[in-house]
């Protein structure tokens, strides 16, 4: 078994869904970085559960040449699913959560430093672990807070089928609710509909999805920033007049587009619904997309690697937190596997991955 197969097997075998503390895992990852510097950013969340932040670097400082950026927090896995945390290999696959989004990519960073000699390495590596991506980059915003760390050169690890992402969409999410007056079904006239309401509403908000959709970026796929209405809660029995109904809305703005537009055709739509409409529209979250890089050394160098061209995502990644620096996502497996039963990464990008960040180390800090 070569070397990455043998970390992503010990990290596969280490749970870390987001509700979890990645204190286990992160601690497993530093095993294989003797040597380096440490600085840890602990925090508790909401839960009051430990979480910990680690930049990692070959020498003591908070400018990198280089960095490796990886979230250590997976999503939740169904509990029949036998392979969860096993790590087993076959077909040349090795199967379990996080095997692809995203221990692969950190088990092939760990294997590549641990075949370069870094106390020979002229100019500073770092490598980022965090914490809560899969929540909304929780780590990654802490650790841009704190300034943790500075990179002229930045690969942010994501199953990216190894090719170069060089810029990605933004994501925000906001709660609409609509207030109705309760009364008996028999008696509508007595009570106010915030179902009906909400009907008009979702009419105004597939209008904002056309306009968002009129104003194109030829680099994505879609080629546009699009809206989902993707929940709807509203009423409290068949025979009573809904007195509330909650629309979530998300939104993905791509680069070049302000990322509050969205919004502000939603206000401007509900206005226009009328004064005796009673609506609370709140944005709860507004991540900015990772905008294309000025300069392109290293999505180059990835390119001529991997022999695939750089492209663009329409999620959200951490990429977009950690501005100033030339930024690439990156990553052995597949998005299409990620997130479901049966996650798997193959074997063979593992291998090249490893070769990738060898020459990626030499050729930018050596
Ligand atoms: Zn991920």
């Amino acid at each position: 078994m070569t070397h990455e197969v043998e970390i992503l097997r010990e990290l596969v075998a280490i749970p870390s869904v987001s509700s979890l503390s990645n204190v286990p895992v992160v601690n497993c990852a530093l095993k294989h970085l003797e040597g380096w510097h440490i600085e840890r950013y602990p925090y508790t969340d909401a839960a009051h559960t430990a979480k910990v932040n680690v930049v990692a670097t070959t020498a003591r400082t908070r400018d990198a040449e280089l960095a490796f950026i990886c979230h250590t927090d997976t999503v939740p896995f169904e509990p029949d699913w036998a392979d969860a945390v096993s790590g087993r290999v076959a077909n040349g696959k090795l199967y379990g959560r996080g095997s692809c989004d995203v221990k692969g990519f950190l088990a092939c960073v760990l294997a590549a430093v641990s075949q370069t000699d870094v106390a020979t390495l002229k100019k500073p590596l770092a490598i980022v672990l965090t914490a809560d991506e899969e929540i909304g980059c929780v780590g990654a915003k802490y650790l841009a807070r704190k300034k943790a760390l500075r990179s002229r050169h930045t690969i942010v690890g994501e199953p990216t089928g190894l090719q170069p992402v060089r810029a990605g969409k933004g994501y925000a999410l906001a709660e609409i609710v609509v207030h109705g007056k309760e009364a008996h079904s028999a008696f509508p006239a007595q009570g106010r509909s915030a179902i009906f309401d909400a009907g008009r509403v979702l009419i105004a908000l597939e209008r904002v999805a056309k306009k968002l959709a009129s104003k194109k970026n030829r680099d994505f796929d879609p080629p546009c920033t699009t809206l989902n209405a993707g929940l709807i809660r509203g009423g409290s029995a068949k025979n009573i007049i809904a007195g509330e109904c909650r629309i979530t809305v998300e939104w993905r703005p791509v680069p070049g587009h302000d990322p509050e537009w969205a919004a502000h055709l939603i206000r401007e739509e509900i206005a226009r619904l009328g004064e005796d409409f009673r609506v609370d529209f709140e944005v709860k979250r507004l991540d900015p997309p990772f905008s294309p890089s000025p300069t392109h050394h290293l999505s180059k160098l990835l390119e001529s690697l991997s022999k695939r061209p750089a492209t663009t995502v329409s999620f959200g990644t951490e990429a977009a937190h950690l501005p100033g620096s030339e930024t690439v996502v990156f990553g052995p497996g597949t998005m299409a596997v990620a997130h479901q039963s049966g996650e798997h990464v193959p074997l063979a990008d593992l291998k090249k991955c490893v070769a990738y960040f060898r020459a990626t180390i030499d050729r930018f800090c050596k």
